[in-house]
């Protein structure tokens, strides 16, 4: 077979697989009691706010940093590495590096709160506090990438690190073999063309189901325009389901293209409604985007009875502030 143009195959998710072992969390996969009887199915949540950043993007960057010393020698990164992210990306870069002993600058707009800069620090990393805006932040990662010589670790759109996502849908199937259906959160589709790339080498039957913000949701509106547009940026309780995907997207799209078999909105009231459940029946404080494929099924009503589902629990980073705005939300609706 030809190598795909997106460079994710099932060959890379396995070296992603043994290059992470011992390096990140292998994820429980349990059954929730509490969704099977609600949707008459099979429900099980894969816990990757289990993962000591607090989201499965530990697993693509330590992926990635790993590779790029083994190929290139343990000099290579001597320079450091470097992102632009807020959010569960610069806490993966920073723990990654950390672990494995390289420096890493995140770049943070002055914009960010002070809280969430301390958190990567103490991470490992250092922080660099440029302009006023998103844009600003990642002009900085590009100087230092060209002037400083330090090497970029991209969010999703490369192959090492979605491959390394891919590494959940591996582990799907090794505790489910028979599984009907993955729900994953779909933003710049790392994680689900990951794990929709293992999921369809290794079992074909099971159906992936993607689910964004109703609004900005970058990748749905390019696959409809059959290429990478922008989208404006919506505040949102999962927020970590925002931003673009690149309009040179290289990687992610055609991925994602290939391997989602439907797609879902999932509205502001519904994935309130679906944090506060996540806390109530199973006692886990969650970020809006780990919970959208709950909201899914209570917006749309889908229909899973009878079938094994899994929903991917991808993050904890969730400020109580937020939670509190979820509930209020959740109540009023
Ligand atoms: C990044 C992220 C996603 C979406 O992953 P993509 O690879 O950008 O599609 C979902 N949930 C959480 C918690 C994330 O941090």
């Amino acid at each position: 077979m030809t190598q795909p143009s997106h460079g994710v195959t099932l060959a890379s998710i396995y070296r992603a697989r043994a290059n992470l072992v011992g390096q990140v969390v292998r994820t429980p996969l349990i059954r929730s009691q509490a969704l099977s009887r609600r949707f008459d199915a099979e429900v099980f949540l894969k816990l990757e706010n289990h993962q000591p950043s607090g989201a499965f993007k530990l697993r693509g960057a330590t992926h990635m940093i790993r590779t790029l010393i083994q190929q290139h020698g343990p000099d290579a990164l001597a320079r450091g590495v470097t992102t632009a992210s807020t959010g569960n990306h610069g806490r993966a870069v920073a723990l990654a590096a950390s672990n494995l002993g390289v420096p890493a600058v995140i770049c943070l707009s002055r914009l960010v709160p002070d809280n969430k800069a301390r958190a990567i620090e103490a991470l490992g990393a250092e922080v660099r506090r440029v302009g006023n805006s998103q844009d600003e932040a990642f002009g900085e990662v590009a100087r230092l990438v060209d002037e400083q010589g330090m090497t970029l670790i991209p969010p999703f759109d490369d192959p090492l690190i979605a491959s390394g996502q891919g590494t959940i849908g591996v582990e799907l199937l090794e505790d489910q073999p028979e599984l009907d259906r993955v729900f994953v959160g779909l933003s710049g589709g790392g994680l689900l063309g990951g794990i929709g790339a293992a999921l369809k080498a290794i079992r074909p039957a099971t159906r992936v189901t993607g689910i964004s913000l109703a609004q900005g949701d970058a990748m749905w509106q390019s696959l409809q325009a059959g290429r990478p547009v922008e989208v404006d940026e919506v505040e949102s309780l999962g927020d970590s389901l925002g931003g673009g995907i690149g309009l040179d997207n290289r990687c992610t799209f055609a991925l994602v293209n290939e391997v989602m078999d439907d797609h879902y909105p999932a509205s502001e009231a519904a994935i309130a409604r679906a944090m506060v459940a996540m806390l109530a029946d199973e006692k886990m404080l969650v970020e809006g985007a780990a919970a959208v494929g709950l909201a899914a099924l209570d917006e749309h009503a889908i229909d899973i009875r009878g079938q094994r589902v899994a929903l991917i629990v991808s993050g904890n980073g969730v400020a109580l502030e937020t939670f509190d705005r979820a509930r209020a939300l959740a109540k009023s609706d």
